[in-house]
C-alpha cells in the first residue's frame, strides 16, 4: 500500500472514532491534510470552530497567521503534512485533557509511522511536550518558550528525525508582536528543511 492509501485507512478509522467524548458535538474529524511524501510534518494542537466546520488543519485564524508566516518563508501548503494532537474539537476550545491526549493520540503516532517524517514541526504547548515526551527528550520542558527554534534529533528504526519545537501561530492573534518571533523561528526551519533537502 502506498503511503497515501495508508492514510486513507487510517483517516476512515479516525472519522468514524467515539472512544471519547468530543465524537458527540463534532461535525467532523479533522484528521490532517497536505503532502505526506516530503518528509514535513506539522502538529498542532486541536480543531477550532472553523476546522471542525471544514474538517481541515488551520483554517481559522491561527491558519491564517501559519499561512502568512509560511508564505514569507516561501513554504507552501502542499510541500508540508498538517495535523493535530487532537482529531476532534474541544468544547469552546478548551485546552486538551490528558484523557483527550492518552485516547486520541494512537492516531497521531500511525501517521508518523505511516509518513515516516524527517522533520517535525511542533506548533505550541501540546505538541511540543507530547513529541519530546513522546521521543524521550524531555519530560521537564512543559512550554514551547525554552525549546522554540530549537532542533532536537533523535534516531528511529528508519533513521534520523528532526524535531522542532516553535511557538503556535494563534499566539500572534493576542500578542502581535511575537510575530516577529514566529517568522525568526521560521527561518530556522526554512535553513533545516534546505539543509535536509541538500542530504
Ligand atoms: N489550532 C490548532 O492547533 N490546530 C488547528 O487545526 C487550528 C487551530
Amino acid at each position: 500500500m502506498t503511503i497515501k492509501e495508508k492514510l486513507k485507512e487510517l483517516r476512515k478509522k479516525a472519522e468514524q472514532c467515539n472512544k471519547c467524548a468530543l465524537c458527540k458535538d463534532r461535525n467532523k474529524v479533522v484528521f490532517g491534510e497536505g503532502n505526506s511524501n516530503l518528509g514535513i510534518m506539522f502538529i498542532g494542537e486541536a480543531p477550532g470552530y472553523w476546522e471542525d466546520k471544514k474538517g481541515v488543519p488551520f483554517v481559522g485564524k491561527a491558519g491564517k497567521i501559519l499561512d502568512e508566516i509560511l508564505e514569507k518563508i516561501n513554504l507552501k501548503r502542499e510541500e508540508i503534512y498538517i495535523t493535530n494532537i487532537l482529531k476532534c474539537r474541544p468544547p469552546n476550545n478548551r485546552n486538551p485533557t490528558n484523557e483527550e491526549i492518552k485516547t486520541c493520540t494512537p492516531y497521531l503516532n500511525k501517521q508518523i509511522e505511516i509518513i515516516n517524517p524527517k522533520i517535525i514541526c511542533c506548533l505550541g504547548n501540546f505538541a511540543t511536550q507530547y513529541i519530546l515526551e513522546k521521543y524521550n527528550l524531555s519530560k521537564e520542558i512543559k512550554g514551547t518558550s525554552k525549546v522554540h527554534g530549537k532542533i532536537f534529533e533523535v534516531n528511529n528504526l528508519f533513521g534520523k528525525i528532526k524535531i522542532m519545537p516553535l511557538y503556535h501561530p494563534a499566539v500572534a492573534t493576542y500578542n502581535p508582536n511575537m510575530k516577529e518571533t514566529l517568522l525568526k523561528d521560521f527561518k530556522l526551519l526554512k535553513e533545516l528543511i534546505n539543509k535536509e533537502g541538500e542530504e
